[in-house]
This record gives structure tokens, C-alpha cells and sequence, in this order.
């Protein structure tokens, strides 16, 4: 077992195996842990101790999770909102106490709607605050909208990664959903935290394990790890609380996996155990985030019983923390704080007509050192190696699989003629292969990202139709006189004006496709093509480093 933390300790990386083995190690095991994360987060952060001033604004909530107390179903929770200027006077407070980072956090308030958040984010940032927020699952647009008003920071804990257990915590909402919210957060140049709640019913070891190795596969730039504290109010109420040595073992391990991160010892851990946030500050964590909400809405905002803070304010709390950092040899800093794992990018949509020369435009990108997420490859993939993609497309269409030695084998040019016979068949293949394109292009985007790739181009026919442009910097658009795409596309193979005018109807039209774009290239002549292609590289470059601060 030391053998295990002295590998993570010196490569930062443990299988599945090895994480639950240290899961589930014994208290001498586990000092040795903690010791080994506390070395690694003085290498990496030092031995600062950043704060964030917590202003939890809403506990209005749409949702129903299992274990909290602000849930819709909570008949008893006393709601409150507070008004826009009384949530910018809370930053202006908490800023006068030495806080340079807000946290706005709340339950799922459909109130608040996307003017609402973006103006009181313009007013905090006026303040040269760093603004996180913690507002749960909001549409792509949403938080690109954020993102522009000038958020720097979003906090979506996963929760858990056992779609078994998300699914019985979480009533109408899915673990895919949670999944495509922290991979726009993060391509929108989020610094982004997720996190784990420990001690839900039925999780295991092994899915703690999980839960570690999918922030690291998320690129996550924090991470906020507690225990669950049963509410009365819920159908948790007679819950076993999380263990704090289980959160402890999540905490060293994680920074062990992810040294750079940020990582809270957050309010629950303090709460379940009085001196529990301390050990948690030498094992790893290096944030805390003091609650400045006024003490007439801390108790109201009741996730959980008896919240620590209650009954003090923010300058007693900021002390105490103080005074807990000297015991451990660390010092607050009231700093903002980054992340010294963020990475940004500037991610640029390229998208056109069909048979315009979008993948010359894209081949020029990718010898400029642009990586490349090709959606069109990406569909050729899934449709030889997914099973399931395969059993899909089976049930719809039957006779374009070909047996070969007993395997089923899709043939391509044969679906796309069936495609095209088939009333609506087009539209029944975007059904089964758009969604399963979009996970996948999040994905990519996201390990170019942790690659510190900093141009990453999505190359999109369906750029507009699938909503992939809410993800981009900006948008180029690729195209050519009619005539020049005709002939381009009846010289591949398997093509005819029948097929194009069908493929069309699916598709915006050009003109329209160039007016949603940022650039518009045109790709008839190669040279001049090229010369297009450097221009626009070149102004990309100068932009500098969109998304940094
Ligand atoms: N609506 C936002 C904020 C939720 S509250 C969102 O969805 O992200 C922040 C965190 O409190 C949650 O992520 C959850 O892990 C934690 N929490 C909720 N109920 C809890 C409880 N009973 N005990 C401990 N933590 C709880």
C-alpha cells in the first residue's frame, strides 16, 4: 500500500484497483496518505489557504434530490430570494472584508433567468472580483451567457458517478446530463469544480474510485468533496452520515491524482465533525469558503442541518480559520486565486455547404498545429466500432448489414441508400447518431484541452443545426459558388442531384449559415484559399490568448 502512494505521490496517476485499495485502507495506511497529499499540495499551491466568501442567494429549487433539504418536495423549507442589489451588496461586503472571489450558489431557480444572472455578474465583476457560480443544470447557452457576462468559475458536483445510485438520488434529472453540463463548463474556458457527495445509499468503493478518475477525465480545475448530513425533512432523513475518514481518503487521493487543483475543505466536513475542517486542510484541501449570507437567510438556506457559521459572522469565521492555519503551518490568503490547472482555448466552429471545401480549410487548420475534432469522422467511427450505435441503426435499418464470417458488418454505401428511400430517413439516422456525435465531440474537445491544445476546431456540417456554435469562440464558414459545389459533389462517389436536394432539406441554408458566422472563407481556388487560411490564423493568434485573464 505505500508501495501504491508513493507511485501516486511521484506519476499522479492509480488505476481503478489501486484508488479502492487506498479507499479502503487502514487508519496508519491512511496517515501515510494524507501526509503524502498535504507534501504534494505545499510542491504544487504552497502553503496558502485561499478563501471564497459563500453567498447562497436562492433556496427556491426546481428539483428533488434525495438528500437535500431545499428540495421542491420540502414543504417545510422557508424560501427566500434576495434581490439583485441586495446580492451585489453582499459582494461589495464581503469584498471589504479582503474577499476577491464570490460564490453565488442556489438551488435550481428558474427566476433568476439568464438576464437576471448576467447583469448581477457584470456588477460584481465591476467590483474586480472573481465571480464563481453554483446554480446547477442550465443549458449550453446559459452558460455561455455566463461565461460573456464574465464569470470565471462554475461548481457542479457530479454527486456520484454509479448511474444507479445518481438515478435513485435524482428524480427527472440523468448522470448524462450532469456529464454534458460540466463538459460545456469546461470547453466554454471555465475554470470548473465537480465533486462528490459521500455516503449516499448503495455507493461503493469502487464508484468513489470512479468518481476520482472521471474528474480527472473531465479536466476538472476543483473539486469539492463531503459528507452526506441526513436531513429530516427528506426521504434521507434516517441516512447513515458520510464518513469523514472516507472524505479525507477522497480529498488525499484526489490531490494526489489532480496536484495543481483547487480543493475545498468544505462547510459540511466542519459541520459533522468540529475540527474535522483542519485535518482536511493537512490532508490535501486548500480552500475554504466562509458563508457572508445574512444570518437570517444561513439558516434558511438548509441543505442540511445545523450548518456550521450559524450564529457567527464571516470576520469571527475568517478568524477562526486563521488561527486553525498556524496550527498546521499554513497561512489564509485572501488572494483570488486561480487555478493553477487552468488551461484555456479558443474553440473555433468550422462549418459550410455541402461540397464547399470545408475539409481543405480543415487539413490547413490541422498543418497550422490546430487539433481537429472531425464530426464526420467521428460518425464513420461510431458506425464501425459501437455496438450500440450498430443495434441502433439495426432496428431501423435491417438490410444495410452484410454477414461476414458470422459478424455483422454495416455497409455504408448501402445505409445511405436505404437512408435515402426511406421516408424521413435521414432524420431518423440524425436521431441515433446527433447525440451520440455530441458526447463524443464534448469529449475530444475536452482531452485537447488537458493536451494544453490552444486552438481546437470543430469541424461540423450540422455546425448550427446541432447547437455545437453555443460551444465556439467564433464560427467560420466555409464556402463556394453553387455551380463549383455541384461538380465537386457529383464527382465522390455514390452521389446525385436526387441525394444532394435531400441532404439539403436537412441542412440551413448557406446564406443563412454565413450570416450566423464570425469569418466567412471561400474555398474555390487553393492558393487563395490558403491565403485566407493564414490570414485568419494569424489575426487568431494576435487576438492572443482568448479566455485567459
Ligand atoms: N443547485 C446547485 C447547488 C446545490 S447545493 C447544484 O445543483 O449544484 C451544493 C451541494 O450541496 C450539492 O452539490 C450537494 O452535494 C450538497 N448537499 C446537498 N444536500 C446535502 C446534504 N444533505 N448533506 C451534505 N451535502 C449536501
Amino acid at each position: 500500500m505505500i508501495g501504491l502512494i508513493e507511485k501516486a505521490e511521484k506519476f499522479h496517476r492509480l488505476d481503478k484497483d489501486e484508488l479502492v485499495c487506498l479507499l479502503s485502507c487502514n487508519n496508519d495506511v491512511a496517515a501515510e496518505l494524507f501526509a503524502a497529499a498535504d507534501r504534494i499540495c505545499r510542491k504544487y499551491i504552497g502553503d496558502g489557504i485561499y478563501l471564497r466568501a459563500l453567498l447562497e442567494f436562492s433556496d427556491y429549487c426546481r428539483n428533488n434530490c434525495l438528500y437535500c433539504g431545499i428540495r421542491a418536495g420540502n414543504s417545510t423549507c422557508l424560501r427566500y430570494r434576495q434581490s439583485v442589489d441586495d446580492i451585489v451588496q453582499a459582494a461589495v461586503f464581503a469584498k471589504r472584508k479582503g474577499l476577491e472571489t464570490i460564490v453565488l450558489q442556489s438551488g435550481e431557480d428558474t427566476f433568476f433567468d439568464s438576464d437576471k444572472m448576467c447583469d448581477i455578474i457584470k456588477r460584481i465583476k465591476a467590483l474586480d472580483m472573481a465571480v464563481t457560480l453554483s446554480l446547477g443544470e442550465k443549458s449550453t447557452e446559459e452558460y455561455a451567457a455566463y461565461k460573456k457576462a464574465g464569470a470565471d468559475r462554475y461548481l457542479l458536483r457530479i454527486e456520484t458517478t454509479d448511474e444507479a445510485v445518481y438515478k435513485a438520488m435524482h428524480p427527472n434529472m440523468s448522470l448524462k446530463n450532469r456529464k454534458r453540463c460540466l463538459y460545456d463548463l469546461k470547453i466554454l474556458n471555465y475554470e470548473v469544480g465537480t465533486g462528490t457527495l459521500v455516503g449516499l445509499p448503495n455507493q461503493t468503493a469502487e464508484s468513489l474510485a470512479e468518481d476520482i478518475l472521471f474528474y480527472v477525465e473531465a479536466g476538472a480545475d476543483m473539486v469539492g468533496i463531503g459528507p452526506l448530513i441526513p436531513h429530516p425533512q427528506t426521504p434521507l432523513a434516517s441516512a447513515k452520515a458520510g464518513d469523514i475518514m472516507t472524505v479525507m481518503k477522497m480529498v488525499a487521493l484526489t490531490r494526489l491524482l489532480l496536484p495543481k487543483a483547487n480543493i475545498p475543505a468544505v462547510t459540511a466536513v466542519e459541520t459533522l465533525h468540529k475540527g474535522s475542517r483542519d485535518k482536511v486542510l493537512a490532508a490535501g484541501a486548500n480552500v475554504v469558503m466562509p458563508n457572508v449570507n445574512a444570518e437570517n437567510l444561513k439558516e434558511k438556506y438548509e441543505i442540511y442541518p445545523n450548518k456550521y457559521g450559524i450564529g457567527k459572522s464571516a470576520a469571527e469565521v475568517i478568524k477562526n480559520i486563521e488561527n486553525g492555519a498556524k496550527v498546521i503551518g499554513k497561512r489564509v490568503l485572501k488572494s483570488k486565486g486561480n487555478s493553477k490547472a487552468f488551461t484555456p482555448a479558443v474553440v473555433i466552429g468550422l462549418t459550410g455547404g455541402i461540397a464547399c471545401g470545408k475539409s481543405y480549410v480543415s487539413s490547413l487548420l490541422a498543418k497550422k498545429g490546430f487539433a481537429v475534432v472531425d464530426c464526420d469522422k467521428i460518425v464513420r467511427e461510431l458506425q464501425t466500432y459501437d455496438e450500440d450505435v450498430m443495434k441502433k441503426i439495426k432496428a431501423v435499418f435491417p438490410l444495410a448489414f452484410r454477414n461476414v464470417d458470422g459478424k455483422d458488418v454495416l455497409d455504408r454505401a448501402k445505409l445511405s441508400e436505404l437512408t435515402l428511400a426511406k421516408e424521413d430517413g435521414l432524420a431518423e439516422m440524425e436521431k441515433i447518431m446527433i447525440p451520440l456525435v455530441l458526447q463524443r465531440v464534448r469529449e475530444l474537445i475536452v482531452f485537447f484541452k488537458k493536451q494544453g491544445k490552444k486552438y481546437i476546431v470543430i469541424d461540423a456540417p450540422l455546425l448550427f443545426e446541432a447547437g455545437l456554435n453555443a460551444l465556439c469562440t467564433l464560427v467560420i464558414c466555409v464556402y463556394a459558388d453553387d455551380e463549383v459545389s455541384l461538380k465537386r459533389y457529383l464527382a465522390r462517389e455514390g452521389t446525385s442531384k436526387e441525394r444532394l436536394s435531400v441532404l439539403k432539406t436537412r441542412q440551413l441554408p448557406l446564406s443563412e449559415k454565413m450570416k450566423m458566422s464570425d469569418v466567412c472563407i471561400k474555398s474555390e481556388n487553393e492558393s487563395e484559399t490558403a491565403a485566407a487560411v493564414d490570414k485568419f490564423v494569424s489575426e487568431c493568434v494576435n487576438m492572443g490568448d482568448v479566455g485567459e485573464k
